[in-house]
């Protein structure tokens, strides 16, 4: 692909805008030698005004959602997308969530522009295991754990019965919920199923990937051993423009 044309869809503006760029010597090699229209040059040795270009195409970033942001491109709440550089959300394809949070939860949230990775990850066939910090208002019973591991439970309005979830108890109103599925607001649905209600809502963890000590509202692209963790082939090598 040509040069502007790959810079183009990262977002920096339409073709003709990076030309105008690649004209004012604004896209450079790392050595700060000027780019030409043309040239063969690798992701990760091109600059734009001396940063780094955006993530790669096919890249997969995890953010750590903080609670108050909504995984959608538009809407009157705070978007995800104030977090990250916004021109993931014009990119094409746009760096989309992997999934979705609700706005009230927090936790580790991937997205991609990578469609067949994303639906291979989301796919319910994948069973990919999501484990969420939860924390109740109101005691257990002690009975949840049996229900949620049945396979037979029917959430309000739905015919299909819930895959097995497994629950870990931390104490009466703080638990570790495994699921894998992702159901409309599945598990603030589950404990109102079951006479509790959700005070706060964390995911931990999607398989093996953890948001480990990435603070609210950071995000960082995965590395290959990481994708490996979510059952991806571990090397996605840049794409030369
Ligand atoms: N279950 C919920 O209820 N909300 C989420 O954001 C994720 C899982």
């Amino acid at each position: 692909m040509k040069l502007a044309k790959y810079i183009a869809n990262l977002g920096y503006g339409s073709r003709r805008d990076v030309m105008r760029m690649l004209d004012d010597g604004r896209v450079t090699r790392t050595d700060g030698s000027e780019l030409e229209e043309g040239e063969e040059i690798a992701h990760e040795d091109i600059l734009v005004d001396g940063e780094p270009l955006d993530p790669s195409p096919a890249s997969i970033l995890i953010l750590h959602k903080p609670v108050g942001y909504v995984c959608s491109t538009g809407g009157s709440e705070r978007l995800i997308y104030e977090l990250l550089p916004d021109r993931l959300r014009v990119r094409s394809p746009v760096m989309a969530p992997i999934g979705r949070l609700d706005l009230e939860t927090s936790g580790l949230l991937l997205l991609t522009d990578d469609g067949q990775v994303n639906h291979r990850i989301t796919s319910p066939r994948t069973h990919l295991p999501k484990i969420y910090e939860v924390e109740l208002a109101n005691d257990l019973t002690g009975n949840e754990a049996r229900e949620f591991a049945s396979g037979t439970m029917l959430l309000e309005s739905e015919t299909e019965p819930l895959k097995p979830a497994q629950l870990h108890v931390i104490d009466n109103r703080h638990v570790r919920l495994t699921l894998t599925e992702a159901r409309y607001h599945q598990v603030r649905r589950m404990f109102a199923a079951v006479g509790n209600h959700v005070v706060s809502l964390h995911r931990a963890a999607m398989g093996d990937l953890h948001l480990g000590a990435l603070g609210a509202g950071e995000w960082r692209v995965i590395s290959p051993d990481e994708r490996s963790l979510l059952g991806l082939p571990g090397v996605s090598s840049p794409k030369e423009p």
